[in-house]
């Protein structure tokens, strides 16, 4: 039922039927998780076939504003638009810095768009695999663009780069941000780079598209396998101006965008990355997995504490510790 409701339903049976499903996979319930895997494996031949994009950057740089011109705009021109979130600082405090209830109120009320906030609890990894399992659904239901948005903060640009085609960073006209990023390592993960409110500041706006050019061919050079400057079958990292504000740049952005998926697809490193996806995906959560049976084995909780003292007291060498505690694990 919801199978068909996603892949087939009339638009409100569908919205409500990917809500349901959506529900279901942020359920924690075991035999709803059961429920949900078995969905999610029958969806799968039905995904795959959108365009996954990735958007981070600091807070107020202009990311739901540059998100709602950018998804109009790709209604305008026939597709349907799917937004997701990770919010980092949901799995902290609870709170929320992308704030979803507000924003893109255009977009969030036209028919051809979905917008889901941020799962709001667990660990940064489980709402990751949430967010990737509801970008399934997505796709299931021929959202043909899923945009994957976070914060520029902490570890979850990583998470989005491991689940979008193309990783996108908004910044600010100026280059205490581009430092940032660089020292961050949020750099090097880019493909496109969007300079945005260049109304504001048009000087330094080319001054910044300038100096993150020069610096992302020098990342390149610097072994970021996914980006060697040497190959001219390959994407290079590239930087655009933008205003969200007003809507300019937008066409020429997602001119990059198609550009890049057409060079990616023919090279072959599109599909190579899904894959690589996929399969750092699957270890990823068997690591997680593995890692929460091993704190709830019974012999090893009954140690663990024990075992954790000695090593705080300086009275059992750290690795000697786990080779015990690991011993219990069978
Ligand atoms: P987010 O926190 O990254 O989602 O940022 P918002 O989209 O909420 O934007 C933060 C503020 O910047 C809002 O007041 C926007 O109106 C403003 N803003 C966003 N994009 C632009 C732009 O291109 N030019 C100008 N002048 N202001 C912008």
């Amino acid at each position: 039922m919801l199978l068909s409701g996603i892949t087939e339903g009339n638009p409100t049976v569908q919205r409500r039927a990917m809500a349901k499903a959506i529900t279901l996979l942020e359920s924690t319930r075991a035999d709803h998780r059961l429920q949900a895997d078995e969905l999610l494996t029958a969806l799968l031949p039905h995904t795959g076939r959108a365009l996954r994009l990735g958007i981070s950057g600091v807070p107020g740089v202009g990311k739901s504003t540059f998100i709602e011109a950018l998804g109009l705009y790709l209604i305008e021109q026939g597709h349907r638009v799917a937004v997701l979130a990770i919010d980092p600082s949901s799995t902290v405090s609870g709170g929320s810095i992308l704030g979803d209830k507000t924003r893109m109120e255009r977009l969030s009320v036209h028919e051809r768009a979905y917008i889901r906030p941020s799962p709001s609890s667990g660990t940064l990894g489980g709402v990751a695999e949430k967010t990737r399992e509801a970008m399934l659904v997505c796709e299931a239901a021929g959202y043909d663009i899923v945009i994957v948005e976070t914060v520029g903060v902490g570890q979850s640009e990583t998470a989005v780069h491991g689940m979008t085609d193309i990783f996108c960073l908004l910044q600010l006209p100026n280059a205490g941000d581009e430092l940032q990023a660089i020292k961050k390592g949020v750099m090097e993960l880019a493909d496109l780079v969007v300079i945005n409110k260049a109304d504001l500041e048009p000087l330094a706006a080319t001054r910044a598209q300038l100096q993150i050019q020069s610096s992302l061919r020098l990342l390149g050079h610097h072994g970021n396998p996914e980006h060697d400057p040497h190959d001219d079958r390959q994407w290079q990292p590239t930087v655009v101006q933008l205003s969200a504000l007003q809507g300019q740049g937008v066409a020429e952005f997602w001119q990059q965008v198609s550009r890049f998926r057409q060079l990616q697809t023919d090279n072959g490193r599109f599909a190579a990355k899904r894959q690589r996806q996929a399969q750092s995906w699957m270890w990823e959560r068997i690591e997680a997995g593995l890692r929460q049976r091993f704190r709830d084995h019974p012999a090893v909780k009954a140690q663990l504490d024990h075992t954790t003292e000695q090593v705080l007291q300086g009275q059992l060498p750290a690795s000697t510790a786990a080779r015990q505690l690991l011993e219990l694990f069978n």
